[in-house]
């Protein structure tokens, strides 16, 4: 994946690159952007987390650079903030403020996606996860309140 995550509302980096943006932006260009059949307390959730998903990123090691880039282009080898989406564009500047909020760790290679991984793996198995690669899942065990225990 290319590791750009559409995060808003005020995150540490928007805020450190001099962009205002608010989670009511957001959630109007989502909502906007998603056509006739959004879900919309999806939506809302997904914006209300925002600014800490941001910040979950950043404590499991995953690191953003200090810089904004004015291109819409899928390799960032320098800039972590980009506007991703059409906020900029008619119809979408009319129902919300635009704010840039395509965040991307910056990487020599094409795209962000490995080095996004890289952290999350590397902070998963840090806390004990195993990664078991070419191994096929059968079932799900499910505990009886529905969560997921393990396969
Ligand atoms: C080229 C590309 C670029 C993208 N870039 C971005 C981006 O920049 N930002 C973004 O937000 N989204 C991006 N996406 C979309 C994003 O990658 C997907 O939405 C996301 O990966 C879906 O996550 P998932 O966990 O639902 O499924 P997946 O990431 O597809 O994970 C499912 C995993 O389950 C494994 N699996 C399936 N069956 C079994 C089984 N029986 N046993 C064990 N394992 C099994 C599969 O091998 C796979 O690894 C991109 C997608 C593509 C194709």
């Amino acid at each position: 994946m290319g590791g750009v995550c559409y995060l808003g509302g005020g995150t540490a980096l928007q805020k450190a690159l001099g962009f205002s943006d608010t989670e009511e932006d957001m959630y109007r260009y989502m909502l906007s952007a998603s056509g006739l059949y959004a879900d919309e307390p999806k939506i809302r959730t997904y914006c209300e987390g925002s600014v800490a998903h941001f910040d979950w990123l950043v404590g499991h090691g995953v690191s953003y650079a200090q810089k904004f880039s004015a291109e819409k282009e899928i390799s960032m080898p320098d800039g972590s903030l980009y506007y991703s989406g059409s906020e900029l564009v008619y119809p979408y500047r009319d129902k919300a403020k635009p704010a840039p909020r395509g965040h991307v760790p910056p990487s020599p290679h094409l795209i962000g996606g490995r080095e996004l991984m890289r952290a999350l793996t590397d902070a998963a198995e840090a806390v004990g996860a195993r990664v078991k690669l070419r191994t096929s899942a059968r079932r799900l065990i499910v505990e009886s309140d529905g969560h997921v225990v393990g396969q």
